[in-house]
């Protein structure tokens, strides 16, 4: 049977230190869970609360046959809360049930464990109300914040917490799970995996419904930008930007690429994750790294002004433009905006 910590692919350092921590019995008041979409930070966050009041805790794992962790395995364990996002945001109005429900002592366990996740949708009064909580942290309770990157939280409110960086996870933990646990043929797990970036959740993604034939278009489609005249780049974009769905994750896939270009420009490394041509390999060597960072930087800023409801069509033709631009050696770092 695989133990609690097992579910939880790769991260094996971080496994570590929690288990160290949980040994000594001095457990932060507050930790933070970094780290890219998909690579298990909340699944980790589970388990470790589980492990935190299992009383059979041997050490290294929570023993998933006690009361308290079938109980937390059911969803029902009365000192285990979750927060997660109310539509796109955490909202303080959920902090501030956190903190009536926080006010008593744990029921039965020995800590009450609150898993936050993804702490980037806290919103400022929210986030100044969790602020507080932490800064005066009730008596026998863990928080546990999950969050894709530190920088999207209130300084004061990493400060309060203990930080783990969790990693995006190897390829071959990936290649092997696909190919063992969901049964996905091995070519199309290699493929996948060089596509998804480390994140398990996104190389699960793309082994559903086409998308990863779907990838490919798109990638060939941006290798193609550089050649196309301007009218046909419109054309395009105006085809592309009424896809309804999906098309952040088009983004994604090209910010993928773009941090290829990046990786061939600085290294010589072959560990990229497309499979870049030669063409491109060698236009890549000469571009100005600056460009390929604003680059990456404009399709970032792109995808969060997606999701405000930014006009979708001036969007990608900016995002496209700068492609063409760069990859054609005329860096668009000043003539765009
Ligand atoms: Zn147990």
């Amino acid at each position: 049977m695989t133990m609690s910590f097992e579910k939880v692919l790769g991260q094996s350092r971080s496994k570590r230190f929690l288990q160290q921590v949980a040994r000594t019995g001095h457990l932060p008041h507050a930790l933070l869970f970094s780290g890219m979409e998909g690579i298990g930070k909340t699944a980790l966050a589970f388990e470790f609360a589980k492990l935190v009041n299992c009383p059979e805790f041997d050490g290294l794992d929570a023993c998933d046959r006690c009361a308290s962790c079938r109980k937390a395995d059911s969803g029902h364990h009365p000192d285990l809360l979750w927060v997660r996002s109310d539509g796109m945001f955490i909202k303080v109005d959920q902090i501030r049930e956190l903190r009536r429900q926080t006010r008593f002592r744990p029921f039965e366990g020995r800590r009450r464990v609150i898993i936050l996740a993804d702490a980037q949708n806290l919103r400022e009064e929210a986030g100044n109300a969790l602020l507080k909580l932490l800064e005066e942290p009730p008596d026998r309770h863990l928080f546990i914040l999950t969050v894709l990157e530190p920088q999207m939280l209130l300084p004061t409110i990493v400060s309060r917490c203990c930080h783990v960086r969790l990693q995006p996870l190897e390829d071959e933990i990936i290649r092997d799970h696909l190919v063992a646990r969901l049964d996905i043929p091995a070519p199309v797990a290699r493929d996948v995996t060089r596509l998804c970036g480390g994140s398990l959740e996104r190389a699960r993604w793309l082994t559903e419904d086409g998308r990863l034939a779907h990838w490919k278009e798109i990638l060939e489609t941006v290798q193609r930008l550089r050649r196309l005249s301007f009218f046909d780049l419109f054309d395009l974009t105006a085809r592309w930007a009424l896809k309804k769905e999906d098309l952040e994750q088009d983004l994604e896939c090209i910010k993928l690429w773009v941090r290829d270009l990046v990786l061939c420009r600085l290294s010589d490394s072959e560990a990229s994750t497309f499979d870049l041509d030669d063409d491109l390999r060698r236009i890549a060597r000469n571009l100005d790294a600056e460009d390929l960072f604003f680059l990456y930087d404009m399709i970032e800023q792109a995808l969060q002004r997606f999701r405000l409801n930014a006009n979708r069509q001036l969007t990608v033709e900016g995002v496209c433009l700068a492609i063409k631009d760069i990859l054609n050696g005329q860096g668009s770092r000043n003539t765009l905006s």
